[in-house]
């Protein structure tokens, strides 16, 4: 058996692969395609397109693709087959430079938000070559941007992409004013952590819930839940560790370096997390990781479960966001460092990711809005929907010393003064560590948590580079014209501090005065998807967008369109699945149990000559007869509230129609569902319990 350091990214066509078969100078230009994002001329292109065939093929693939990601949050692929036809009958393996850089897409059968009636229904990709392509499956995966006709952007990369390049142009003249020369790109880094469930797979193939929708709609809770923590870091059982061996294995293969397995707090829910990478590549990473679980899942009779909140009652799943920003000589902007120089220039760094969180919240809490997302999201088990910034106490003590010009800590009897003082070296992991706070500095790196598992990485990322590329920009014009650079640095950061320590909170998330305390301080508190979404198009961000080139009024306008419709969808597909259990599995089960429940009475009453109505049977029956009333009245109600929401037309009043109408009444015939199954016996019962689903795996 080959050892690991073997097979790493065996499928991918890396710089190591391109340095073997490129000539010298066509390699050199790939490098600098990648680094610094010049185009390949078309010569070029075809003496890589058929180098990467020919590697490809030599893999055993047949078929390559334009592997994009559109707006529906996976991935799409289109594969052609390297065959052309060759005199004689006989064919060849051809695959051009054209090929390689530019793709067709029909783009009519993807959300493009209104996009797509204003302009051409064709799209393109085009090759991204800063993302390696690589082999899954036989095919050839070339991970490319997608675009309309008109350069609109229709997918997550390209704005990603435009994002890189924004923060990259802001941190270099911030940097060069700190007289630093040698650095020639900045990228930001992201590590994203992934949760998940596993569960048995014939349990999941008999719930249209789950089939349809990804989730429980309906299930009373077990009588064990997640109560005694005993899953959290518990011993992985031998099925699961097999499912997880199988995962880390395929994605070394394809250059993705899952570092860490564990389970996590609900039963049957897991963790992978991997070692971070440059952000673009962490996102492709991500999807190629999320797409693995679900396929491997299935190799072993399991099926790995993405949705935020599969199961009420027990935790949902959510993905953290590690970002951090670093240049190409390796230095981590994020990290303090030695010298009272480079600590200024953390402390400037620092200040623009507090200012970026602080004046784009709302954009922050869009990035992960999802009418999944929204069950978890300010449910006590992940952070709130207020977004605010966690720092420590050592690091907001320092910000208050410098704000204040006071002394630090009573450990430095000077003030403390930027550029000028040492700051003391901050614990990576202290133990005040705080879980509830939505966005943590970490060390040297943030902690994004309220990502949702199955969210792309891309967005949160788009919004984090954007705004903090801002406020870069906005430090440097300031500083690039000051007099004194010294004094001109310990002002900015001290005015960035006063003015935007609100967002600073190092307490308890969970807690209800903390919503009170936000409101107080001006924080949104954008609950619901529907309540944030329309914040995407208020003018401070259309503003933000255009300046740095990420998105045009029109093309934010077609993300929100595509969102709001998504959000419909979503729970349109929900209800209709809801009523459709309710009619056709649960209430027919009941009709059946009641039946048995009568006859039983009836019989026992006969041949024993007493009224048994008084006794479990006929107790029971009653109990079930008024919650079958309740439960067929609001399945009823469903029905009505679902058709009249499909039949508004604008589509923020219809999500928020959903959000306000069809919800509750969603919950309400859910409940009397539930304590309809906590009172059939186990054998009437149409369905795989919550008890199968969480316990299930063996
Ligand atoms: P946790 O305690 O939350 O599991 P870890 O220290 O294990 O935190 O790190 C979690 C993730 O953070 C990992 O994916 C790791 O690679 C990533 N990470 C570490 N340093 C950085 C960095 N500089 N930039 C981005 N991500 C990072
Ligand atoms: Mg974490």
């Amino acid at each position: 058996m080959s050892t690991v350091s073997e097979y790493f990214g065996e499928n991918v066509f890396n710089e190591a692969v391109m340095s073997t078969m490129l000539p010298k100078e066509t390699f050199e230009l790939v490098r600098l395609a990648i680094i610094r994002g010049k185009r390949l001329d078309s010569q070029t292109a075809d003496i890589v397109a058929n180098a990467m065939k020919d590697w490809a093929i030599s893999k055993g693939a047949t078929h390559y693709t334009h592997w994009f990601q559109p707006m529906t949050g996976i991935t799409a692929e289109k594969h052609d087959s390297f065959i052309s036809p060759a005199e004689n009958g006989k064919i060849i393996m051809d695959f051009s430079g054209k090929e390689l850089i530019h793709g067709e897409a029909d783009a009519s059968s993807f959300p493009s938000g209104g996009l797509r009636a204003t302009f051409e229904a064709r799209g393109y990709t085009a090759w991204d070559p800063t993302s390696f392509a690589f082999i899954k499956e036989h095919v050839l995966c070339i991970p490319t941007a997608f675009c309309s006709y008109s350069g609109e952007a229709l997918d997550k990369k390209t704005p990603l992409l435009r994002s890189m390049e924004a923060i990259n142009k802001q941190a270099l003249r911030v940097l060069r004013l700190f007289g630093n020369q040698d650095v020639t790109s900045v990228k930001t880094t992201v590590g994203p952590e992934q949760e998940y469930f596993l569960i048995e797979r014939d349990t999941y193939l008999a719930r249209k819930d789950l089939l349809y929708t990804g989730r429980t709609l309906f299930g009373a809770m077990p009588p064990k839940g997640q109560e005694l923590d005993d899953h959290y870091f518990g011993t992985i059982k031998s099925r699961v560790k097999a499912f997880m061996t199988e995962v880390d294995k395929e994605l070394w293969k394809l250059g993705v370096f899952a570092k860490t397995e564990h389970n996590e707090a609900a039963p049957a829910q897991h963790e992978l997390a991997p070692v971070f990478t440059t952000t673009n590549i962490a996102v492709d990473h991500n999807q190629i990781t999320m797409e693995l679980l679900q396929r491997i899942a299935k190799k072993h009779d399991l099926v790995c479960l993405l949705h935020e909140k599969p199961f009420d009652g027990v935790n949902g799943s959510g993905k953290h966001n590690n970002w951090s920003i670093c240049t190409n000589t390796g230095v981590n902007l994020l990290e303090p460092g030695e010298t009272p120089y480079e600590n200024a220039q953390f402390l400037l760094f620092l200040c623009a990711v507090i200012k970026a969180v602080d004046e784009y919240q709302d954009l922050l809490r869009i990035s992960v809005a999802s009418a999944a997302n929204d069950h978890r999201l300010g449910a006590l088990e992940a952070p709130p929907a207020i977004v605010s910034m966690f720092l420590g106490d050592e690091l907001s003590e320092i910000l208050e010393a410098i704000e204040n010009d006071t002394a630090y800590g009573g450990k430095q009897q000077e003030l403390l003064k930027v550029g000028v003082h040492v700051l003391p070296k901050f614990p990576k992991d202290t133990t005040d560590r705080n879980r509830t706070a939505p966005f943590a500095f970490t060390g040297n790196k943030f902690e994004f948590r309220m990502l949702g598992s199955s969210d792309s990485v891309a967005e949160p990322n788009v919004v984090l580079n954007t705004a903090a590329a801002e406020a870069l920009k906005q430090f440097a014009d300031e500083l690039e014209v000051a007099e004194d650079f010294e004094t001109a640095l310990h002002d900015l950061i001290k005015r960035t501090i006063r003015a935007h320590k609100r967002i600073i909170f190092n307490g308890n998330c969970y807690d209800e005065a903390w919503v009170e305390e936000a409101e107080r301080r001006g924080l949104y508190n954008l609950v619901s998807t529907p309540d944030a979404l329309v914040h995407l198009v208020d003018a401070k961000n259309i503003e933000l967008y255009a300046a740095h080139k990420i998105f045009t009024e029109t093309e934010l306008n077609s993300r929100l369109e595509i969102m709001l419709e998504n959000y419909c969808k979503i729970l349109n597909i929900e209800a209709l699945t809801m009523v459709d259990m309710a009619g056709k599995e649960i209430l027919p089960a009941v009709s059946r149990y009641l039946h048995f429940l009568a006859n039983t009475v009836l019989d026992i009453s006969k041949a024993f000559r007493i009224d048994a109505r008084s006794d479990f049977e006929g107790k029971t029956a009653r109990e079930l007869i008024t919650l079958k009333e309740k439960a067929y009245s609001r399945l009823n109600k469903l029905k009505k509230v679902s058709l009249k929401a499909s039949e508004i037309e604008n589509t923020a009043e219809r999500a928020k129609f959903y959000k306000e109408s069809v919800i509750p009444v969603m919950k309400a015939l859910r409940s009397s569902c539930d304590k309809m199954e906590a009172l059939t016996a186990a054998d009437y019962w149409p369905m795989p319990t919550y008890g199968d689903l969480l316990f299930g795996v063996r």
